[in-house]
């Protein structure tokens, strides 16, 4: 890794449990700049980890960036931790990324970064079946073979398959399972209702979901204004090198950026920020480019959105 002005939170890719290793470092991170950062907690996952949100920014453009939707995607949790850290070291340093000052940006947005959708999913990829607690411990669905490849939160639910959208995917689970279980009804996912009830309270101008697998940019979802958002989509995908997807109708889908897309009329991505490693964790070893590829992604994301 080049030189960085920070500690990356790579380390922590292997803590145990990982999730409480996350959340401590989300605290401490707070605690170590509480004039540029507030800390909430959002919601808690279905055996009770916190879900924590960290805002950065002073502004009255709110733009919200989350990860690990998806249990085997926890590299993506890494990535926004030390895009949040980044993003501290420019402001101290009065730095301008493509000649945008960050402490006049951080005046114009707010950041809301949820790092941790799925802590529960997480911990069972990178840990395994030491962190299920008892009341799921032996339920048929939850196969030690499968926790390598596991999508879903701890109930068998995708909860990107959770949000409530005219166009759901066809082909889905109907049954609880390691992936593509869109559950009893939308919502009904304590993780994805803690996004629900944040999106409804900040009324973001703009979101990014981090998923992990293709180095590919999702910003499509039957709306109207694509003009707006295919440029936002475009400078991303300069600034990445990622592959757009290219607009199909109707394209389904129920995850965040569908609901939030087809709800709010807003610009919203899905970034998937590692080259296809097939149905597991991305190794390590990608960390570094994912990094470099994706640190000027809220700065670029938040500068297409304040001036289109
Ligand atoms: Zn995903």
């Amino acid at each position: 890794m080049k030189k960085l002005y920070f500690k990356s939170f790579i380390h922590l890719y292997h803590a145990h449990p990982f999730s409480r290793s996350i959340n401590q470092a989300i605290h401490k991170l707070q605690k170590q700049h509480p004039n540029l950062l507030s800390l909430y907690e959002i919601g808690r996952s279905v055996q009770g980890i916190p879900i924590l949100a960290l805002y950065l920014g002073s502004g009255p453009i709110k733009l919200l960036i989350h990860g690990t939707h998806h249990a085997r995607e926890a590299i993506t949790t890494i990535l926004i931790l030390d895009q949040i850290q980044y993003l501290i070291g420019l402001y101290q340093r009065k730095a301008c990324i493509q000649d945008t000052p960050i402490c006049a940006l951080l005046k114009q947005v707010t950041f809301v970064f949820v790092p941790l959708v799925n802590p529960d999913g997480a911990d069972l990829v990178l840990n395994g079946e030491t962190i299920i607690s008892p009341k799921y411990k032996n339920c048929p669905y939850l196969q030690k073979q499968l926790f390598p490849s596991w999508k879903a939160n701890i109930r068998g639910v995708d909860l990107n398959e959770n949000y409530p959208t005219k166009y759901p995917a066809p082909n889905l689970a109907h049954s609880p399972s390691s992936q593509l279980y869109p559950g009893i009804h939308p919502f009904s996912e304590p993780e994805t209702f803690a996004l629900k009830c944040l999106t409804e309270k900040k009324l973001f101008a703009g979101t990014i979901s981090y998923h992990s697998s293709g180095e590919e940019i999702y910003w499509y979802y039957n709306q109207e204004n694509t003009q707006r958002d295919l440029i936002i989509a475009k400078q991303i995908a300069q600034l990445t090198n990622y592959k757009l997807i290219p607009k199909k109708i109707p394209t389904t889908g129920s995850g965040y950026k569908d609901w939030f897309i087809e709800t709010y009329q807003q610009p919203s991505l899905t970034i998937e920020v590692a080259p296809y490693v097939g149905p597991k964790k991305v190794p390590r070893k990608f960390y570094s480019s994912i990094f470099y590829k994706n640190k000027d992604v809220p700065i670029v994301f938040a500068k297409s959105i304040c001036s289109p």
